[in-house]
């Protein structure tokens, strides 16, 4: 139906070129507009109610009401609304801020760098490792291994990294010096009679032979995501992140960077994804749950062996040429560390690990359904991906139809999950309880039975 003259919708439609939106279908369906949130609900200007089980993207780790982030947005406010960080300047949440990520770093980290968003984090990522290699001499060194269906943002540089073909089709992408490797999506990928084990290690042999292709000496670092989010939540199969770190073992001048955008506090039932699986990142960016997103920021840890050359490299030059007006923000910068105290508090870590199996169990039972290919997930993190034929894994054309049919039925009955080609991705707060979660399941399980 198209949107009611001068009302909100309308007024949407005629003024704002939505992210992630099909501009032309948004000028006939118009948008949902939000006007409140409650715990794990949100709920819409007509009065309909939601569970938004994917914390809005991937970010609302306390719940949308949380009075204590409010609190300390606004005596923040009060007290210094606004300083930068250039040229010696600083203040105290973003130095508290920093101590806190190094104290909870799962490897010891040296220094942190605030950004305002996961892609600007990224993005300079790509530039960090550039400067690192120059101040190394070492300017060979700028090839960046990213994954097919990672993704790690939509600037130029983090779109480079990401391997989706929307982020880089018409876009000109991706640009120089990033090359892609294997998805560890075994359910997708792994080929007949193949065991998870054989393919994990085909994903790693894939990366030794792009290293070596290219020639390790032009490869600044690997970067992923520790369970993948945006591409379709993928989780790598148990031998995975072992078989890659023996790769990497083999080239030590090659970092690993873990994007902990999505997986950094408690997303997996650990702290980080790193910890989940054991890795030993040497440069880590995080964003969404730092704040649960009720302010934008981003950071980007590093270990000393990142930090030392760059250092070198900024005194030879004469200063970090980079930094944001907005870097370290001191309201953003207190809201996190009120919201870090919080998840720490309210163990929502380990609330995330116990939710978090019912989550996955309960989504399970969803297997057997007719237009269910593959249930996957960790923590409080899932995918269901749906076919229309199980056993040729395709589901009807074009691609994303049938998720997105399921998705619009499932928002109708009040959860809101979101559509990631033809898998369901759901990702709730780490608040969400047993109840909520039963909820979740049955409403999936009622939308896909309504398309059945
Ligand atoms: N990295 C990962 C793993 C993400 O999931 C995202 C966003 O979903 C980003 C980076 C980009 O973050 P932002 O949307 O804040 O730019």
């Amino acid at each position: 139906m198209p949107p009611r003259p001068n009302s909100v919708e309308a007024r949407d439609v005629a003024h704002h070129l939505h992210p992630y939106t099909n501009a032309r279908r948004h000028e006939e369906i118009g948008p949902i507009v939000m006007a409140k949130g409650d715990g794990v609900y949100v709920e819409d200007i007509d009065g309909k109610r939601y569970i938004e089980a994917m914390a809005g993207l991937w970010s609302v780790a306390v719940g949308f009401s949380e009075q204590r982030l409010v609190d300390a947005a606004a005596r923040q406010m009060a007290q210094l609304p606004y300083y930068h960080s250039f040229t010696h300047k600083t203040h105290a949440p973003v130095v508290d801020l920093a101590e806190k990520l190094i104290a909870l770093a799962p490897v010891p980290m040296s220094k942190v760098h605030f950004t305002n968003s996961g892609s600007e984090a990224n993005d300079l990522i790509v530039k960090l490792l550039r400067y690192r290699s120059n101040a190394l001499g070492e300017p060979a060194r700028k090839t960046i291994i990213s994954r097919l269906r990672g993704y790690h943002g939509v600037t130029l540089a983090s779109a480079s990294l990401t391997g989706l073909p929307n982020n880089h089709a018409s876009f000109d992408l991706p640009g120089e010096g990033v090359v892609h490797t294997m998805c560890p999506h075994y359910w997708r990928e792994g080929e007949a009679g193949e065991s998870e084990e054989a393919f994990a290690a085909r994903c790693a042999a894939e990366l030794r032979a792009t290293i070596e292709a290219r020639g390790p000496e032009t490869i600044a670092a690997f970067i992923a995501e520790p369970v993948m989010g945006a591409g379709g939540v993928v989780v790598p199969p148990p031998t995975y992140w072992a078989e890659i770190k023996a790769v990497l073992a083999d080239y030590p001048d090659i970092l690993f960077v873990a994007d902990e955008v999505i997986c950094g506090f408690g997303r997996t039932g650990e702290m980080f994804g790193s910890t989940y699986y054991g890795l030993e990142p040497d440069i880590m960016t995080v964003s969404k749950a730092l704040s649960s997103s009720y302010l934008p920021i981003s950071a980007v840890l590093m270990n000393e062996k990142v930090y030392g050359p760059i250092a070198e490299e900024s005194a030879r030059i004469g200063t970090f040429g980079h930094g944001f007006t907005a870097s370290g923000h001191p309201v953003a910068a207190a809201v996190a560390l009120e919201n870090l105290a919080i998840i720490e508090e309210r163990g929502l870590v380990a609330n995330a690990r116990e939710r978090g199996e019912r989550l996955q169990s309960g989504l399970r039972t969803l297997s057997g359904h007719p237009l269910v290919g593959e249930v996957r997930g960790i923590g409080l993190i899932a995918g269901v991906e749906l076919v229309t034929d199980k056993e040729k894994k395709i589901a009807v054309q074009p691609p994303g139809a049938l998720a997105a049919k399921a998705f619009g039925l499932i928002q109708e009955r009040g959860v809101i999950s979101r559509a990631i080609g033809d898998t369901l991705a759901f990702c709730p707060p780490l608040i969400i309880t047993d109840d909520q979660i039963d909820t979740v399941v049955a409403t999936v399980r009622d939308g896909l039975d309504a398309l059945a």
